[in-house]
């Protein structure tokens, strides 16, 4: 038996967790069901021309002549950066 939080819309393990709400419903989700796609994962192009550092597992595209865009290595949106992801789930106190 899982002792992972499930996602909120389906039964699959829960890997996105949205950390504001401390106690609210719907703050776990699966990779199928997490919202995808954020303004806070665009930057312009003047942050990216001052941007050494790639993070780890992403990679930024480009959307138009003066905003790039954070995605994961399979070319997927990232969601918004309130959420945390863990491959493993997340353990049920
Ligand atoms: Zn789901």
């Amino acid at each position: 038996m899982t002792n992972h939080h499930q996602c909120c819309k389906c039964a699959n393990k829960a890997t996105w967790f949205y950390t504001p709400y401390s106690d609210g419903r719907d703050k776990y989700y699966c990779d199928n069901h997490i919202r995808r796609g954020c303004s806070c994962m665009w930057i312009t192009k003047e942050e990216y021309e001052h941007t050494s550092c790639e993070r780890e597992n992403w990679k930024l595209v480009k959307l138009s002549d003066t905003h790039y865009e954070y995605r994961d290595l399979m070319d997927q949106q990232l969601p918004c950066v309130e959420y945390d992801y863990c491959a493993e789930g997340f353990e049920k106190e």
